[in-house]
C-alpha cells in the first residue's frame, strides 16, 4: 500500500455506483472472451468508449493486493485493473489521468461474496494516490442490472435490449465452438474460425445493435454457422456428451479454469457449458419472484405504499424476463435448424425441478439454484457426465456439490467437482482422465443425447 489511508467509507458510496459513461473510457474485465467482446461492441455502438482489459496478465498484482481469503475471481479482476492502469500509465506518461476511466465491476445483493468485490477493490484502488480518482461503475442484481443513468435516458432501454441480445449471440458462438471443435478436420481450425467470427459479430453488433436490427444480425450469424459446419469431419463418430455447471466466472474464464473444456475434449468429450444468458434471466426471474412475495405480504397487511412499490417491481422484472426469454427463443429458433446446439432451460422450469424433488429452495438464492436443477436436466436428457467448475471455497458451488454428488451416485451418472485457485493441482489431470473413462463407459452402455449415429 502506498498511502496510510486505507479505508474511506465515503469512497464506497461516492466512487462505486452507476455513472454516466459519456466522455469516459469504460473498462470491462474479460470473463467469457466472446461475450465480453460482443458486449463492448454494443456499448461502442451506443457511443460509449468501451474497452476489454487484458486478463490474467496482472495475476501477480492481484495476489499481491489480496490476502488469499477472497474468491479467486476477485483476485483475478483485481490484478486485471491494476495491470491495465500500470500499463496505461507507462504508455501515456504525463497524459495519464485515472479520472478518464470507469472500471466496470457489477455486484450481486445475494448471500455470497460477489457483492463485496467492488468494495474491496475500491479500498485497494484508494490506497494508490492516483487511482483513488478511478471510479468503479457497478450494476447490481438488486435492480436487475438496470443501465439507467449510464447514457441518456431515452436510449437506456435500447442499450439494455441490444446488450442482452449480444449476450445470447455470445452464448451461441461459444456453443458453436464446443459443438464443432471435437469433430474438426484439422486441429486449430475451429479456434481460428471462432476468433474471426467473434470479430465479425462484434463489428456487426456495433453497427446494427443501436438500431435493434436483430434480424440482420442473425442473418450474419446464420452465415457464420453455415461456414462453421464445413469444419466438421463427418467421419468422426459422436463422442460422450459432458455438461458443465458452476460458478459463472470460473466456468467461463478459460485461463482461470485451466482450459477445462479443452482438457475434457482432449480425453474424448463433447462439452456443453451453462450459458451467460441463463444467469441474466435468473436475476430477472428472482427479482420478479421477490416482488410477488413482497406484494402478497403487503396485501395481507393492507399497506398501500409497499403494495405500489412491489407492483412496480413486478411489472419491471416481469417485463425484462418476458422480453429476454422471447428474444433468446427467437435466436435459438433461427440457429437450431442449422445445427444442433443445446438450448437453455427456462428458469421457471428449473425452479419446478428443485421444488418437485425438494432439493433446495429458490429463497436461498445464488447460482446453486441454477446448477442443481441444471445437473438434473443434463441427467434426464441423456448426458454422459457432469462437471462442476468453481473457485476454491465458493459457497454456492459447495452447496451444489453437497446436494448433487450423492444423487449422481444414486442414478449412476459420472460427476466431477473441479475447484480452482491459481495453483496447478497435480491430481487434476488424473481426476479428469478417470472421470472421462467413466463417462465413456456410460456412453457405451446408454448412448447419448442426440443419438450415436455419425454426424
Ligand atoms: S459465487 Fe462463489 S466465487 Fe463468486 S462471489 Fe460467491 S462465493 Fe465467491
Amino acid at each position: 500500500m502506498e498511502t496510510g489511508k486505507v479505508i474511506d467509507f465515503k469512497s464506497l458510496t461516492e466512487k462505486v455506483g452507476r455513472f454516466n459513461l459519456s466522455n469516459k473510457t469504460c473498462l470491462i474485465p474479460e470473463m467469457n472472451r466472446i461475450g465480453s467482446h460482443l458486449l463492448a461492441a454494443v456499448f461502442r455502438g451506443f457511443g460509449i468508449n468501451a474497452k476489454i482489459m487484458d486478463t490474467y496478465k496482472g495475476l501477480d498484482l492481484g495476489m499481491e493486493y489480496t490476502s488469499g481469503k477472497e474468491c479467486y475471481p476477485c483476485q483475478i479482476t483485481m490484478g486485471d485493473i491494476l495491470y491495465y492502469m500500470q500499463e496505461e500509465a507507462k504508455l501515456l506518461g504525463e497524459d495519464f489521468d485515472p479520472e478518464e476511466y470507469i472500471y466496470f465491476m457489477p455486484e450481486a445483493d445475494g448471500p455470497c461474496r460477489f457483492g463485496m468485490y467492488n468494495k474491496y477493490q475500491r479500498i485497494v484502488l484508494d490506497s494508490f494516490p492516483g487511482l483513488s480518482r478511478l471510479k468503479i461503475g457497478s450494476l447490481s442484481t438488486e435492480d436487475g442490472y438496470s443501465l439507467a443513468g449510464i447514457i441518456e435516458d431515452g436510449r437506456v432501454k435500447d442499450l439494455r435490449k441490444a446488450s442482452y441480445f449480444s449476450v445470447v449471440i455470445g452464448d451461441v458462438l461459444d456453443r458453436l465452438l464446443w459443438r464443432i471443435r471435437p469433430y474438426e478436420k484439422r486441429p486449430g481450425l475451429t479456434d481460428d474460425f471462432i476468433e474471426s467470427a467473434m470479430h465479425l459479430m462484434a463489428e456487426t453488433l456495433e453497427r446494427l445493435g443501436p438500431a435493434k436490427n436483430f434480424n440482420k444480425i442473425l442473418d450474419r450469424l446464420e452465415e457464420i454457422i453455415e461456414e462453421a459446419k464445413r469444419i466438421i469431419d463427418l467421419a468422426v463418430p459422436p463422442k460422450p456428451l459432458i455438461g458443465i455447471v458452476g460458478e459463472i466466472y470460473l466456468r467461463t474464464h478459460v485461463q482461470a479454469n485451466q482450459d477445462v473444456i479443452r482438457v475434457l475434449e482432449g480425453y474424448g468429450a463433447e462439452v456443453v457449458n451453462a450459458s451467460i444468458a441463463e444467469w441474466v434471466n435468473y436475476i430477472s426471474y428472482d427479482g420478479l419472484r421477490e416482488a410477488k412475495a413482497g406484494f402478497r405480504l403487503a396485501l395481507r397487511q393492507f399497506r398501500l405504499g409497499p403494495m405500489k412499490k412491489h407492483l412496480k417491481d413486478m411489472i419491471s422484472f416481469g417485463g425484462d424476463l418476458f422480453y429476454q426469454e422471447f428474444r433468446q427463443k427467437k435466436v435459438y429458433r433461427r440457429v437450431r435448424p442449422l445445427i444442433d446446439l443445446a438450448e437453455d432451460h427456462r428458469v421457471g422450469h428449473l425452479e419446478e425441478i428443485l421444488t418437485e424433488k425438494d432439493l433446495l429452495d429458490f429463497d436461498v438464492g445464488t447460482e446453486a439454484c441454477l446448477s442443481i436443477p441444471g445437473i438434473m436436466e443434463y441427467a434426464r436428457e441423456g448426458y454422459n457426465g457432469v462437471v462442476n467448475v468453481y473457485p476454491f471455497t465458493c459457497m454456492p458451488s459447495t452447496i451444489t456439490s453437497a446436494i448433487v454428488s450423492p444423487l449422481m451416485n444414486e442414478i449412476g451418472i459420472p460427476y466431477l467437482d473441479t475447484p480452482y485457485d491459481s495453483s496447478s493441482q497435480p491430481g487434476r489431470e488424473a481426476a479428469i482422465r478417470t472421470f472421462m473413462y467413466q463417462a465413456n463407459q456410460h456412453f457405451n452402455r446408454n448412448g447419448r443425447k442426440g443419438g450415436t449415429e455419425k454426424r
